[in-house]
């Protein structure tokens, strides 16, 4: 029986992204940001697939204490530093590098008493307007902490893009050409690129790259899958059928009667819903996957289900499986119907989903028979 909403996570897939960011940038090393639980994967999970990679990044000091806790002896960068002498202590004493981004941080570090070295990167913002030092104060900072004894020299520099994912958009390159001018004379290693950076900007590579999505299987980019770029599906979310009814014409479906059926139909019910994070609000050009056919949702995605029209799939029987994204229905599609990206999706799938580890058997292009899976252990 298969069981209901689950995500079936291959994680072999990590590891060929990983490759596929290296085929990209050779010369480059690679800082594996896992923040935001993994990307909704794990956090422990994903670091556990990539071991071995040069650096992991996450964005709070608490994500990088759960990875020193469980074992993982990488370096880990802190995309939002420290806010606090006390943060400050905990970065120190478990040997976690953050991103100074604001003179606060800078003032804590010369007040603090610590002698242990200190490895930062030091960040400018360089058209983001988020994080980051300003064209006036990012030299201010670096010379200040360039006279802290235990902030590890060179000081490594870091920015980051905005509008990667808009080729056409001159913003990147006017982003990379402030960040060349205000680190031009300065030694230490640089970082700008994350997925998108990676994918579509070559003049984006520097010493390291920042890749999230990509090492999930998602492609940064509208319009385009993973697919796209070679990259490998990492989640699966499936679930079952739990009921087929025939429904006459005019019958109105699910919460708010909002969508009536226009003909006598074949109505399937899925479970799961947006208290497993698939989204509520799908439009209605939405599809999932029920024995591999696409079939339209139809109606509200309710808590724990939704409807679809099986009329393009008559041989569905309750208990089939349902995907809802994977190989052959890509997460960004559904995130298309979701008016959203690929990233909510994954961060907002919930605690109720069970999570199978397997590897996903790939169908060879012309190849027989649906997507299968196999349990480890
Ligand atoms: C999240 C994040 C990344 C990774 O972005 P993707 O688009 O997932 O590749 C890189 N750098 C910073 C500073 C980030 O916050």
């Amino acid at each position: 029986m298969i069981p209901a909403a689950h995500a079936v996570l291959d994680l072999s897939a990590p590891r060929h992204n990983l490759q596929r960011v290296r085929d990209h940038v050779p010369g480059s090393k690679v800082m594996a940001v896992i923040k935001a639980n993994g990307y909704g994967h794990g956090l422990l999970r994903i670091a556990r697939a990539l071991r071995g990679v040069d650096a992991f990044a996450v964005a709070r000091v608490e994500e990088g204490l759960g990875l020193r806790e469980a074992g993982i002896i990488e370096p880990i960068a802190v995309l939002e530093g420290f806010v606090c002498a006390d943060e400050l202590a905990l970065v120190l004493q478990h040997h976690l590098e953050p991103v100074i981004h604001s003179m606060y941080q800078v003032e804590i570090i010369e007040a603090s008493g610590q002698k242990s070295s200190l490895s930062v990167w030091l960040k400018l913002d360089s058209g983001m307007n988020r994080l980051g030092f300003g064209e006036h104060d990012f030299l201010e900072a670096h010379r200040r902490l360039s006279g802290c004894s235990q902030v590890e020299k060179p000081i490594r520099l870091m920015t980051h893009l905005a509008k990667a994912d808009e080729l056409d958009d001159p913003a990147t390159t006017n982003q990379l050409r402030l960040f060349r001018a205000l680190t031009e004379g300065l030694f230490g290693e640089r970082s700008i690129a994350n997925s998108a950076g990676i994918l579509g900007w070559p003049e984006a590579r520097a010493d390291w790259v920042r890749p999230g999505i990509m090492l999930l299987g998602a492609s940064p980019f509208p319009h385009k899958t993973g697919a796209d770029h070679d990259l490998h599906t990492v989640m699966t979310l499936q679930s079952r059928l739990i009921a087929v009814r025939e429904l006459e014409a005019g019958v109105a479906v699910g919460y708010g009667g909002q969508w009536v059926a226009p003909r006598n139909i074949r109505l399937g019910v899925i479970a799961i819903g947006y208290g497993d994070g698939y989204p509520r609000s799908i439009g209605n050009d939405a599809q999932v996957l029920v024995r591999d056919t696409r079939v339209p949702v139809v109606g509200r995605v309710s808590m724990d289900m939704l409807t679809v029209d099986l009329s393009s799939c008559p041989d569905a029987q309750i208990g089939d499986p349902v995907v809802l994204w994977g190989d052959q229905l890509r997460i960004e599609e559904v995130a298309a119907f979701a008016d959203t990206i690929p990233y909510t999706l994954l961060c907002a799938v919930t605690q109720r989903v069970m999570i199978v580890e397997g590897s996903i058997v790939r169908r060879r292009p012309g190849a027989a028979g649906s997507q299968q899976y196999q349990r480890h252990g």
